[in-house]
């Protein structure tokens, strides 16, 4: 079982971790605020979740996602703030098991596409959070733990992430830099490298 509040506070902590790193990168290719507002972000989720805990996992889900959308700001706000609210209504009032969660994660997955019209390759967050979602879904339809299944995950979306490095950004203010786009990681396929981590992190 994941408790989605858990998994939130989880990737919160991961964000103050990497703040520095991903201000790095964005730095490298973007506006290098990635990273403070990303910690921005999850510290206003984590807040506004001590304040009042909701009661099922979609409120919860859906709080998260509404507040990220106000404080994040820029391209990565909407996107998870969406891929949280897609979450929520796939979780509907259920715990999130292996089953519940792998569907609230593709449901936030398809969120993020319909939202950025990223594909594969764009050099985006997707590049991450895609082959994370078929890693979790093979795995858990070959019979693996979901514990085993989010390991596979990450391993994927680290990947992905590291995928990015070679790509030419056809997305977001990186790719306003064309060819000079190449030879740096995308910030937000790191920051979503630690969406799934900290699922896994956050398995109970
Ligand atoms: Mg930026």
């Amino acid at each position: 079982m994941i408790d989605p509040i858990q998994w939130v506070r989880c990737f919160a902590e991961l964000i103050d971790e990497h703040t520095d790193e991903l201000t790095e990168l964005d730095a490298a290719i973007g506006d290098a605020d990635h990273g403070s507002n990303m910690r921005r972000g999850t510290a206003a989720v984590v807040d506004a979740l001590a304040e009042s805990a909701p009661p099922t996992p979609a409120a919860a889900l859906k709080q998260v996602g509404m507040t990220l959308i106000r404080t994040i700001g820029g391209a990565s706000g909407p996107l998870y703030g969406t891929f949280f609210l897609r979450c929520a209504a796939a979780a509907g009032d259920s715990d999130f098991d292996a089953a519940n969660f792998a569907k609230a994660f593709r449901a936030g997955l398809d969120g993020i596409v319909t939202r950025g019209k990223a594909e594969s390759g764009d050099k985006t967050m997707f590049d991450a959070l895609a082959p994370a979602a078929d890693a979790l879904d093979q795995r858990l339809a070959d019979g693996d733990s979901l514990a085993d299944a989010l390991d596979a995950a990450v391993v994927a979306a680290e990947a992905g992430r590291d995928a990015t490095i070679p790509m030419l950004a056809r997305k977001g203010r990186a790719s306003y830099l064309g060819e000079r786009s190449v030879g740096h990681q995308d910030p937000g396929a790191t920051s979503a490298t630690l969406l799934v981590l900290a699922a896994r992190q956050a398995i109970g």
